[in-house]
C-alpha cells in the first residue's frame, strides 16, 4: 500500500503538509485534531493510505499505531488518568476522513462509554 496524491492525512504524515508531530515512527504518526472534542484529542495515523480498519492494514502497520498511542497517552498522563480511542469506519458511522485514524480522547472525564 502506498501515499494517496489527494489524501490530506497521507500529506501531513509524511510530512508534505508542514505540521507539528506529536510523535512518529517508522510507519505512523500522530497530530493534533484540528477540532478538538476534549482537552486533549489526537489523532494517530499510518504513513501509508489505507481507507479504515478492514482495509487490511498489515500487523506492522497496526502495531505501529499502538506504539504510536502508547507514546502519546504517556506524555499526555493519560495512562494514569485513562483515555478513549475511537476508529469511526464509514460514512454511518460518521468517518468524514476516508484515511484511516485512531482518536485519542483525553483530559477530561468522558463518562461512561459505548456512544
Ligand atoms: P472522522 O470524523 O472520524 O473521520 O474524524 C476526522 C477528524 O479529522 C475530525 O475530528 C477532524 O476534526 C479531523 N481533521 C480533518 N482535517 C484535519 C486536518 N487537516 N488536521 C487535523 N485534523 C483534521
Ligand atoms: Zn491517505
Amino acid at each position: 500500500m502506498a501515499k494517496d496524491n489527494d489524501c490530506i492525512f497521507c500529506k501531513l504524515a509524511n510530512g508534505d503538509i508542514p505540521t507539528n508531530l506529536l510523535y512518529e515512527n517508522d510507519l505512523a504518526a500522530a497530530f493534533a485534531d484540528a477540532n478538538p472534542q476534549a482537552p486533549v484529542h489526537v489523532l494517530v495515523v499510518p504513513k501509508d493510505h489505507y481507507a479504515n480498519i478492514i482495509d487490511g492494514i498489515p500487523a506492522d502497520v497496526l502495531a505501529a499505531m499502538v506504539d504510536a498511542v502508547d507514546h502519546v497517552a504517556r506524555e499526555r498522563g493519560l495512562d494514569k488518568a485513562g483515555f478513549r480511542t475511537i476508529m469511526n469506519t464509514g460514512e454511518a458511522a460518521g468517518q468524514t476522513v476516508n484515511h484511516v485514524h485512531m482518536h485519542i480522547l483525553g483530559g477530561t472525564s468522558l463518562g461512561e462509554g459505548l456512544l
